[in-house]
């Protein structure tokens, strides 16, 4: 890049989703895609300093769907890979945090351009048959989530990097937005492609370099994203790729006194262990680590008795099952009133039985399979309490089957009790509970959601009455960070809703926006005086 220049950035649009019609071109070449995939089991290697390294200790790569398929063996790093990833951060960091921003820029933007077009079937397919998503889930995350990730982030580094402070007469005062002195550990999760990419890419792009540890059931994206970036033009050793055992690489990375930042999706549980062990470990570090986690999630939605029953089924039925309910914001707690209940009720039931689950490359499916059998057994295990629970009834759904896949079918649990046990908490399975209340206890309905569970994610309401959506949104001011009035909690878009919640859900840095990149930067403050004092008295020591 050449160095005499203010540079405009491309205005960031988001990706349009492809619609995946019976004759189109895109359908045909993701199903080529598929089967090519399919029919091979590649060894995915680390990748540290740009080199592909292959070690001993292997996962298996499955489909939830038909976990006998093997799709790939993953290498997992050891103490000795992950000591060489941390020195390949520090050594590329020398040269990256000091790159023309407009030249990381555009290896993202490229990155971006890539997944649109000649990426987009293999990472789409690699999410399908992986994270067992539908083509159209595959298709809004991998490939237009993560578009949008890159375009918008671009967009809103020019944004930061623009602010500058006011300057007096004689002086000039800049600010210098420095990456972190250190590397950054990024831990993602399995749901998304897109999060997880970008919580590698977001850092890197303000000029940090990268630890990346993909969770164990999301291998494969995470190995073909590696891939793009790279032919994207990204720099060696600035994202090193290490797959392994969370605790294993976290243990390592977190004794590091390079250590500058953790960039986290995933659970509460883990989070708050993480966050201890970083606390545990505070004198050892250059600096002040930042912390950046979206944890769990108990989402709601709650109809008040003005609305629309068309709306709220659909965004039930859409807002709860869609992939499996294994999305951060699905829904999974809901609260009706009692004569909405009864006509919606049969429908509700309808509907959710017409939902069919399978293998996900025959495209007549709504959904696939649970990620992996840990939590096949979580949710096998809910539906049997509720069998037997006084307080639950299960009206729809409730079979389980892992004979081929990890399957769960769309359950829907009805009860008594607006604190059982899966109102309360998180299962990230396709499970909704529906608590009926008296029609009149709209008031006392949004003060229990607000004290029902420890999270603070997604919430909607559901109402036509202005006052009733109202009272929703103050009563509910901080039990979601991402709140709906007449729509699903789910389908955040970058660039449009900010995400992150907060209380046990996260520290709310809302991923795809500014305040996500703030936390990569440790700003310089830089002042030039034209005009020095030369003299050290100052006027009001003279008397006369
Ligand atoms: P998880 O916590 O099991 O795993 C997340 C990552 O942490 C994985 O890479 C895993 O290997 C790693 N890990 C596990 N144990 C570890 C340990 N002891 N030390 C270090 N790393 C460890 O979560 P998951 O099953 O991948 O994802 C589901 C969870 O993520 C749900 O709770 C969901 O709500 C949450 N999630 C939240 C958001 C959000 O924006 N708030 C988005 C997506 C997912």
């Amino acid at each position: 890049m050449t160095i005499n220049q203010t540079v405009t950035i491309p205005i960031p649009y988001n990706e349009v989703p492809y619609n995946y019609h019976p004759s189109s071109t895109e359908k045909e070449t993701l199903k080529q895609e598929l089967t090519r995939l399919s029919n091979e089991t590649p060894t995915i290697p680390l990748i540290i300093d740009g080199k592909k390294v292959t070690t001993k200790k292997t996962n298996p790569v499955v489909m939830p769907h038909r976990h006998q398929h093997q799709l790939a063996t993953c290498c997992h790093a050891e103490d000795a890979q992950i000591t060489q990833a941390i020195n390949a951060a520090n050594k590329a960091h020398l040269t990256w945090s000091r790159m023309h921003w407009e030249d990381r820029a555009s290896i993202f933007l490229r990155a971006a351009e890539l997944l649109a077009g000649p990426w987009r079937a293999r990472i789409n397919a690699a999410t399908m048959l992986n994270q067992s998503k539908t083509a159209h889930q595959a298709d809004i995350d991998a490939a237009c989530e993560l578009i949008d990730f890159w375009r918008y982030n671009v967009h809103y580094a020019e944004h930061i990097y623009k602010q500058q402070p006011y300057s007096a007469h004689g002086d000039w005062n800049r600010m210098e937005y420095r990456p972190l002195e250190g590397f950054v550990l990024a831990i993602t999760p399995f749901n998304f492609t897109s999060i997880a990419a970008n919580l590698a890419t977001a850092p890197a792009l303000m000029g940090n370099t990268v630890l990346w540890k993909p969770s164990c059931a999301a291998e494969l994206s995470a190995y073909y994203t590696m891939e793009l970036l790279k032919e994207a033009g990204l720099p060696d050793g600035v994202i090193n790729f290490i797959p392994g055992d969370g605790k294993q690489v976290a243990d390592m990375a977190l004794r590091d006194p390079s250590f500058a930042g953790l960039h986290f999706t995933g659970s509460t549980q883990v989070f708050r262990a993480l966050w201890k062990q970083i606390g545990n470990t505070i004198d050892t570090y250059k600096n002040y680590p930042r912390l950046v986690g979206e944890t769990g999630g108990k989402d709601f939605i709650v109809a008040h008795r003005s609305a629309n029953e068309e709306a709220l089924l659909t965004a039930i039925v859409r807002g709860a099952f869609e992939y499996q309910g294994q999305k951060c914001s699905a829904v999974s707690r809901i609260y009706i009133p009692e004569t909405l209940w009864q006509s919606l009720k049969p429908r509700l039931i309808e509907e959710v039985h017409a939902l069919s689950m399978g293998d996900i490359t025959d495209f007549t499916h709504f959904g696939g399979a649970v990620i992996h059998k840990t939590a096949w057994n979580k949710h096998k295990a809910a539906i049997e309490t509720a069998k037997q629970a006084s307080d639950a009834t299960i009206i729809a759904g409730g079979i389980t089957d892992d004979s081929v896949g990890w399957f769960i079918s769309p359950t829907v649990i009805e009860t008594s009790n607006p604190f059982y046990e899966t109102m309360t908490q998180e299962l990230f399975g396709p499970i909704v509970t529906c608590f009926p209340y008296a029609d009149d206890d709209f008031d006392s309905i949004l003060q229990t959601i607000d004290q029902t569970s420890p999270y603070g994610l997604t919430g909607a309401v559901f109402a036509n009455d202005k006052t009733a959506i109202i009272k929703a949104s103050h009563t509910l001011r901080y039990s979601a960070g991402n709140f709906y009035i007449n729509d699903k909690p789910t389908g955040a878009v970058v660039g449009q809703q900010p995400f992150g919640g907060g209380r046990a859900s996260g520290t709310n840095d809302k991923a795809g926006s500014a305040m996500n990149l703030e936390r990569w930067i440790s700003p310089r403050t830089i002042k030039e005086n034209f005009t020095p004092a030369t003299s050290i008295p100052y006027p009001y020591m003279k008397e006369c």
